[in-house]
Order: C-alpha cells, then sequence, then structure tokens
C-alpha cells in the first residue's frame, strides 16, 4: 500500500483496521444471520416495496459510507480500505462499489445516494445486447421503462443505471427508484447474505438517457470495469482472511504433540495459501494503482486479475477451512460464510469465461492495451506470455489468462514482495492443490509473515 501510492493515509488504514477487528467482525455474522426481507404492501394494503435490514447491516455499511468508500478518491488508499472492510462482511461492499462505480460515468450523484446497476434479465446476463427492457421515448433525452430486470442487487438503493432498448438501440438510463419501479421479490442466494439483490419490474418508471441513444454498453461499461476491480479487492481480502484464520488456528491447535503449523506437511499447506494471497493481495494493488494513474496496463489487467484472484479465491477458502478440521466446517468457525462468500465475484460482473473473452477482444481490437500488459513483466515472464498470446483463440483463452496471471504475479511479487514469498511463488510446479510447494524453502518463516499477532 506504501508502495503503491497511499503512504499518507497509513496511521488512518491502521485505525480502521484496529476499528473493525472489534465490534464490526460480530455486526458482519448478524447482517449474515438476519438476512433482509422485503415487505411489498403496508397494512392498508398499499403496495410499499420497502426493504428491511438489520441493524447490523446499517451499522456497516455506514462504516463504509464514512470512509468514503462510494466515492471517488485515491484508488490505492480506498482499496486499502475496502478490502480490510470486507474481510470483515462482504455484503455492503456490493452497494458501495456500485455507487462508486456509478460516478465514473455520472458527474449529478449526491454524496448520500446509493446507485445500483441492472443490466441482467432472465434471457441473459453475459449477453446483454439480448435485453428487452423497453425505453420508450418522452423527449429531452427522457423515456418511461417498461420491463424486467432478472437480478438488481441492493435495489433499495436511490437510483439505477439500466440498459434498456430505445428506438436506436441499447442504451443506459439513469433511473431514480420511484414510481413504476417495483420490487417483484429478493433472491434465496448461496452467500452475499446480508445484502439484497431482487428482481424486479419497470411499470412506466422514468429514466434520463446516459450518454448517446444505441450506445448503451459503451457507456456503462467504465462503470463495470470499476466494480470488476471491486470484484479483485473483494475476492482478495476473501483469501486474506481465510488464510489469516488457518495460521491463527494451526499456530494454536495441536495434534499428535505439536501444534499443527509445526507438522511439515501442514507447513506446506499453508505455506501455499500464504504465497497465493500474498500474490493477490500485491496484484490487486498494483492494478488499483493503474486506475490512479489512469494507465494502459488496466484495460486487460483488470480482466486478467478478475478472472484468476476471483477464481481462485473457492480453492483458497476451500483448503482454508480445512485447516481447521471439523470445526471449519462448522457456523462458528466464520469460514462457512466466507466459503459460501467465495464464488460471486467470479459470477457478477462478467463471468469467468466472459473476462477471458474480453482479454481475446481487447488484444484484438486495443494492441497498446496488450502490449502495456507485456511491458509490465519482467524479461523472464514475457517469453511464456508472448508463446501464449501468439496462439491465442477462444478455446484456449483460460489457458492462455490463466499463463498472463501467473506471470503477472510472479514480477510483481519479484518486484515488490518478500524475496522468499518470490521464491516460492515460483517455485510451484502446478496449480492442483496446495501443500505442494517443492523441498528447500523456509516454510516455517512464510507461515509466520501471515499469522495474526494476536491471542
Ligand atoms: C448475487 C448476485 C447479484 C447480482 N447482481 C446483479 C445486479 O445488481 N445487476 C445486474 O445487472 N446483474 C446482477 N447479477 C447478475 C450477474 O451479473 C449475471 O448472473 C452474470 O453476468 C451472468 O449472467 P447469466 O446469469 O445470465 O449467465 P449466462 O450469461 O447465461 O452465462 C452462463 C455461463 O455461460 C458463460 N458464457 C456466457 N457466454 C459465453 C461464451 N460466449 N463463451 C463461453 N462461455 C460463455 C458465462 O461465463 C457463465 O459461466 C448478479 C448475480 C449474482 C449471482
Amino acid at each position: 500500500m506504501r508502495r503503491e501510492g497511499a503512504a499518507s493515509v497509513e496511521d488512518e488504514l491502521l485505525a480502521f483496521g484496529a476499528e473493525l477487528a472489534g465490534e464490526p467482525r460480530e455486526w458482519g455474522r448478524l447482517a449474515n444471520e438476519h438476512p433482509p426481507v422485503l415487505r411489498t404492501h403496508d397494512r392498508y394494503g398499499n403496495r410499499i416495496d420497502e426493504i428491511e435490514f438489520h441493524p447490523a447491516w446499517d451499522w456497516l455499511l455506514a462504516l463504509g459510507i464514512r470512509e468514503r468508500l462510494h466515492v471517488p478518491g485515491a484508488y490505492v488508499a480506498r482499496a486499502a480500505k475496502f478490502i480490510a472492510l470486507a474481510q470483515v462482511e462482504q455484503g455492503v461492499g456490493c452497494p458501495l462499489s456500485m455507487t462508486h462505480a456509478a460516478h465514473s460515468i455520472l458527474d449529478t450523484i449526491d454524496d448520500g445516494m446509493l446507485v445500483g446497476m441492472a443490466m441482467t434479465e432472465r434471457q441473459g446476463g453475459s449477453d446483454v445486447r439480448a435485453n428487452e427492457l423497453e425505453a420508450r421515448p418522452a423527449g429531452d433525452g427522457e423515456a418511461t421503462l417498461h420491463g424486467e430486470k432478472w437480478f438488481c442487487s441492493a435495489p433499495m438503493s436511490d437510483a439505477f443505471l439500466m440498459l434498456a432498448q430505445a428506438p436506436a438501440g441499447l442504451s443506459c438510463y439513469f433511473v431514480p427508484r420511484g414510481e413504476g419501479f417495483v420490487i417483484e421479490r429478493l433472491k434465496d442466494k448461496l452467500g452475499n447474505r446480508s445484502n439484497a439483490s431482487g428482481e424486479i419490474r419497470l411499470e412506466g418508471a422514468w429514466g434520463r438517457l446516459v450518454g448517446e441513444e444505441g450506445r448503451g454498453v459503451r457507456t456503462i461499461i467504465e462503470m463495470v470495469v470499476h466494480t470488476r476491480l471491486d470484484c479483485v479487492l473483494g475476492s482478495t481480502a476473501l483469501q486474506r482472511e481465510a488464510v489469516a484464520q488457518a495460521t491463527h488456528h494451526c499456530a494454536h491447535r495441536a495434534a499428535f504433540g505439536k501444534l499443527l503449523a509445526d507438522q511439515p506437511l501442514m507447513q506446506n499447506v499453508l505455506a501455499d495459501l500464504c504465497v497465493e494471497s500474498e500474490a493477490a493481495t500485491v496484484s490487486a494493488l498494483r492494478l488499483a494503482r493503474a486506475f490512479d494513474e489512469g494507465d494502459e496496463f488496466r484495460r486487460v489487467a483488470t480482466a486478467v486479475l478478475k478472472y484468476w484472484i476471483c477464481k481462485r479465491t473457492p480453492a483458497v477458502v476451500g483448503e482454508a477451512l480445512e485447516c481447521l478440521g471439523g470445526n471449519g466446517y462448522v457456523e462458528e468457525s466464520g469460514l462457512p460464510r466466507l466459503y459460501r462468500e467465495s464464488p460471486v465475484n467470479a459470477v457478477w460482473e462478467g463471468s469467468s469465461n466472459v473476462q477471458c473473452l474480453d482479454v481475446l477482444r481487447a488484444l484484438r481490437r486495443e494492441p497498446a492495451a496488450a502490449e502495456a500488459f507485456v511491458a509490465e513483466l519482467e524479461e523472464r515472464d514475457r517469453a511464456g506470455v508472448e508463446r501464449a498470446l501468439a496462439g491465442a483463440d477462444e478455446q484456449g483463452a483460460r489457458r492462455l489468462v490463466e499463463t498472463m496471471a501467473v506471470a503477472l504475479q510472479a514480477t510483481l511479487l519479484d518486484r515488490h514482495g518478500d524475496p522468499a514469498v518470490a521464491e516460492a511463488f515460483r517455485a510451484r510446479e502446478g496449480y492442483g492443490a496446495f501443500g505442494t510447494l517443492p523441498e528447500g524453502l523456509p516454510l516455517a518463516e512464510l507461515v509466520e509473515r501471515h499469522t495474526p499477532q494476536v491471542v
């Protein structure tokens, strides 16, 4: 964080971290155990569509708003705080992230507003061009909206950016929540349970065109790029939290007369997890700096890291859970909540395949973006990526993007990371289960580096 340009807020960050380690951890548990409930009507039968949240949700959201995670600011400093909050609770990250991202395309959002984003419809989320929600122009860029959206997270937000079909094609609209905005029901989700995700119906709701009519995808894509950065940050947070729980547990739990952290095979598992979490952290913060600097590197790196870090997270959390044995499978440990949360960032904001296809698209259409990615790599990491790029096609897109991600993380750990972590990362012989690092690495030190210094 210091390296990536956020040294001036270091004390503030440490204080925020210390605050989060207190009561907010319990708020995270409560907010998930008491998910939001939709109240569609009042007692007189009037439609109200109000969502009732547990107070713990409001306290956590207020913390994120107090730290200004929902408005533009220096990216690296925000990234560090976002990761810290997401280690405690991921659900509030969704409205904070969408509102922050909305600022990238709108300059008329009041400070206190929350802004959501509704693109996905029943017939498709990846293929948004198949959207059917209809925008009927009402003059001066205004329109009424008619139809449905199948996923609309944080539907209690004050306004939404929505894609709808206008006469000139798919267009982006700013839609305040008001008359004609109906919440049909809330989704019963695997994880992210503290957050509300709804299905909505638009019955003539008012909207204002943003950008050019017919260029909706082009308009909303900058918002999506920002929420993809937050997916990377959120998954990094999940890895860090799970690894902290695993190393802490194994530093205190004994089996066969010795602490788990001192058992050679467990050391290998833990060290491998620590290396993964550190690689995610270093690369996530480098990506955040690219947003601060408006760097061309951001274009391809966002999709590459969204794919890889989000994809690795369920494996990391699953392995960390197992380090706690049976206790890790039980709710009190907190690991089941992390595990349920772990796939979501790979799914939304463009699923894994969509990220890989986006990398291919950028390589084809924006050669400067690919060049900026390769230029970031150390000489020794370039050849493999250049070879993979030369043969890039759709069927092999995951192989390509994995190669790019691993090369980038190796470079960044060499350049900025702890030398022993960088060496262990390069010593990996494959990406199967964790715990297969080869001989000769200082495993105990790697684990020690990631073990929380609390009792
Ligand atoms: C908790 C949660 C909250 C959400 N909140 C919102 C929200 O607020 N607003 C919103 O707009 N959406 C939201 N979504 C929806 C989400 O963005 C979509 O689910 C996602 O984009 C995938 O779309 P889909 O579900 O229609 O799957 P599909 O588009 O049907 O895709 C299914 C699978 O096929 C893959 N695929 C698609 N096309 C190709 C291809 N050409 N080649 C290879 N593979 C392909 C995808 O990667 C995916 O794995 C949310 C989803 C979740 C889970």
